[in-house]
């Protein structure tokens, strides 16, 4: 299949290519998505090929605004309005109960749907001129990190699917929250760019996953089912490195091997002279840490090295993401200094 390079001019375009069935990547505020007509079950089969993903890891249903809700969503409680005022659109997604018009495919057989509203201007566009709601997951290959830039989206994707929309580099990072409101109190699934703190000042009491800090067991089931796959690695094996920003840096001097990988904080670059770095940000900034995540893990796909230590900051505000991401990246092989 040859894959359309389109532009934010394209956004009609897009719009009939998602309508007619066609898979499209597009951007959005959090990372890249591989969007399909949410009510057509073939395309959305085809998002599960293209990703190589499994069958049993719904999707998320984009919306232009929250008075579309009500199309594939049933018993909706007060406070999904209230989070929807305070957050939408936004890197807010919700877990509801669907109306049978949602098909199976995109919930992968649960009786609950997850519903977002975008803030990317392209995307925003892109969904009102579809008029259909949009079924899409991260669009990188299943296992690899997401993709925060059109170039990463071409890496994965490039042949599998019709078009790549450029909308610019993600201006969060990393992926949409996750809360589930079928439940009391409202429990969050994944933490992502409305953080903890923000949804607690709406909701709060708010339950946190077990999923979200540690590695689930054998036998054990996460309610969100993605977060229960190895997640956002790169070839090589991470190890994660918490604690002090100077201590954790000091430490992974410390002990990595020559030709290691390095993800540290920038302050702390000029230890590492000898390696390869991506520099996630400066330590105190974890709005640019969440920017460079994911660039970061995929950067190491391209050199030879066979191990990487990475910095991670503290869990409060998206910190909580942040490190999340990591630690699924490292197989929550991590080290407290
Ligand atoms: P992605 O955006 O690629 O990370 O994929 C969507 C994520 O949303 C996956 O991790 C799913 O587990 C989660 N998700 C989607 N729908 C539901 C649902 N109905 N209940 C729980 N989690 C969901
Ligand atoms: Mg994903």
């Amino acid at each position: 299949m040859n894959t359309k390079r389109l532009t934010e001019q394209d956004i009609d375009e897009a719009a009939a290519i998602l309508r007619e069935g066609g898979l499209v990547g597009i951007p959005t505020e959090t990372v890249y998505g591989l969007g399909a007509n949410g009510l057509n079950e073939e395309a959305v089969a085809h998002i599960f090929e293209a990703k190589g993903r499994p069958q049993d890891n719904p999707l998320i249903l984009h919306i232009p605004s929250a008075d579309h809700l009500e199309r594939y969503c049933k018993e909706i409680p007060l406070t999904a309005y209230q989070l929807a005022e305070a957050y939408w659109p936004g890197p807010l997604t919700m877990i509801l109960k669907r109306k049978p018009i949602v098909p199976d495919v995109v919930t992968a057989g649960l009786d609950t749907v997850g519903m977002r509203c975008p803030s990317h201007p392209v995307c925003h566009a892109i969904l009102e001129a579809a008029d259909v709601p949009v079924a899409a997951p991260s669009g990188n290959t299943s296992g690899r990190p997401s993709p925060t830039t059109a170039a990463h989206m071409w890496e994965d994707m490039d042949g599998k699917i019709d078009a790549i929309v450029d909308g610019g580099p993600c201006s969060v990072g990393v992926e949409s929250t996750i809360i589930d409101l079928t439940e009391t109190p409202a429990r969050l699934l994944r933490p992502g760019g409305i953080t903890l703190e923000q949804l607690e000042a709406v909701l709060g009491e708010v339950a946190v996953d077990p999923a979200v800090t540690r590695l689930m067991g054998a036998g054990e089931k996460p309610k969100a089912p993605g977060m229960k796959y190895r997640h956002y690695a790169p070839k090589a094996p991470v190890t994660v490195v918490t604690g002090d920003p100077k201590k954790s840096a000091e430490y992974i001097a410390a002990h990595a091997a020559p030709g290691d990988g390095i993800i540290c904080f920038d302050e702390f670059a000029p230890l590492f002279g000898s390696h390869y770095v991506e520099q996630l940000g400066p330590a105190g900034d974890k709005g640019e840490q969440a920017r460079h995540i994911f660039d970061a893990l995929r950067f190491f796909d391209h050199t030879p090295v066979t191990s990487i230590w990475a910095q991670c900051p503290d869990a409060s505000g998206i910190g909580l993401a942040i490190s999340n991401r990591l630690n699924k990246a490292a197989g929550f092989h991590i080290i407290e200094v």
